[in-house]
């Protein structure tokens, strides 16, 4: 047996068992012992030149490209999820035979062979990249060396070591905020926002950060909540110990009716509103999305 650090369930894994996220399990290695591997290291499920403003960022080289790139699996269980096809469906774990593999070397080549198009480097998105972290690792580092930037799109749900091993080559990043609240965190996603929030705190001394809070129907619309967690992003500081927060973008973003979630309509829009004038009572650049 053997302990997986990556986030906060500590999975005991087996040979041939995965943990939670469905990625991460134990292999032998050469010399006998028992090592934590991600089954998704390389497996690609998509591949796109996108705007760096679909991360979402916004505030960080607007105007170009990036290639983005995902993988299958998730350490969350988020009932209105967008990607679920590849993070946490029955179906997600078919992809560890489908997908197609590409090397870090590959992948960093083709964001090269992209650069004449706009590209900018590589973003690791659209399935929760941090649990095949050693992927990201090794392409990002081969990407810096090749001179362009790393973007990572993460629900932030990682161990500070896990942080530390990928920060060195991460330019930007893009973490959810999803709520404000531990029942929310707990009982609706599965997660744990304590994690989170360590993640974020960390984060924003190291690289551009911006955050995204969905605002979903009857769960973390209301205003007070919206007034903490704000509040709480303004009082983030650098390294030097410096107040940061307000400057740090905040997108909040609409809810639509999806997957297991469709007991409820899309967010109203007067909603969105009214909390991003809350949210700009404490930070400079709050953005609304899908509205
Ligand atoms: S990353 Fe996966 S295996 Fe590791 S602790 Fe989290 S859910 Fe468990």
């Amino acid at each position: 047996m053997a302990k997986c650090e990556v986030c906060y369930r500590h999975c005991e894994l087996s040979e041939g068992k995965r943990g939670f996220c469905g990625v991460r399990t134990v292999i032998c290695t050469e010399d006998g012992g028992l090592k934590v591997y991600p089954l998704n290291y390389g497996k690609v499920t998509g591949v796109a030149l996108d705007p760096i403003e679909k991360k979402p960022l916004a505030r960080f080289m607007p105007g170009s490209r990036i290639i983005s790139v995902g993988s299958y699996g998730c350490n969350l269980r988020c009932p209105f999820c967008q990607n679920y096809e590849i993070s946490w469906s029955e179906g997600a774990y078919a992809f560890e035979n489908e997908a197609d593999y590409l090397s870090p070397e590959e992948l960093a080549n083709l964001a090269l062979e992209y650069k004449n198009r706009g590209n900018v480097g590589v973003a690791f998105t659209y399935n929760e990249p941090l649990i095949g972290y050693e992927y990201v690792r090794d392409t990002a580092r081969i990407v810096h060396e090749m001179g362009m930037v790393n973007v990572l799109v993460s629900n932030g749900m990682a161990s500070i070591d896990v942080l530390n091993q990928i920060i060195p080559y991460i330019d930007a990043m893009n973490i959810d905020l999803k709520g404000f609240t531990d029942h929310y965190y707990t009982d609706v996603l599965q997660g744990n926002r304590a994690m989170v929030m360590d993640f974020i705190v960390e984060a924003v001394k190291h690289c551009h950060v911006e955050l995204t809070t969905l605002i979903i129907p009857g769960e973390n619309d209301s205003e007070k909540e919206m007034a903490q967690l704000s509040e709480w992003i303004a009082s983030l500081k650098d390294n030097d110990g410096n107040i940061i927060g307000k400057e740090i973008p905040l997108h909040i973003t609409r809810f639509f009716p999806r997957f297991h979630m469709t007991d409820r309509d899309a967010t109203d829009v007067r909603v969105m509103q009214k909390l991003a004038d809350i949210a700009r009572q404490n930070l400079n650049y709050v953005y609304l999305g899908n509205v």
